[in-house]
């Protein structure tokens, strides 16, 4: 049985660990959504992070004018997040367990909702990556 000292050390870890979680969830989309402001697309700026914890090991952009290699072909961009899993398997391989964080922010720079298309979540969940989004 714990005791009260035992129980408030407890609480306290837990309540580290839930700051400590969130915190990088926040920096991580804080890094995304900074890397989606490089995209020279014109109206959906999009960038995927790809990071195991707090190591970030690609970020990627949507690239105007091409469009997905496998896809379906009606997009009239890269995605972000395509072009950061084909990096990220050149650089590492096998992305199991690895999470990707995608964000969309308009031309005048405010963050939109970015749910991958189904292409990209197709693509996310065959490389076992965990994704996320603003
Ligand atoms: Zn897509």
């Amino acid at each position: 049985m714990c005791n009260k000292a035992q129980l408030v050390v407890s609480f306290c870890q837990q309540s580290l660990l839930v700051a400590r979680t969130m915190c990088l969830k926040k920096t991580i989309r804080r890094i995304a959504v900074n890397e989606a402001a490089n995209s020279t697309a014109p109206e959906f700026k999009v960038a995927a992070v790809i990071h195991r914890g707090k190591r970030i090991y690609v970020k990627s952009v949507n690239v105007p004018y091409k469009t997905h290699p496998n896809g379906s072909g009606i997009y009239t961009t890269c995605h972000a997040e395509v072009l950061a899993i084909m990096k990220a398997k050149n650089i590492i391989g096998d992305l199991a367990g690895m999470s990707i964080f995608v964000a969309r922010i308009s031309p005048l720079g405010e963050i939109k909702p970015s749910k991958p298309c189904p292409d990209c979540m197709n693509l996310i969940l065959k490389n076992d990556l965990i994704p996320a989004w603003t």
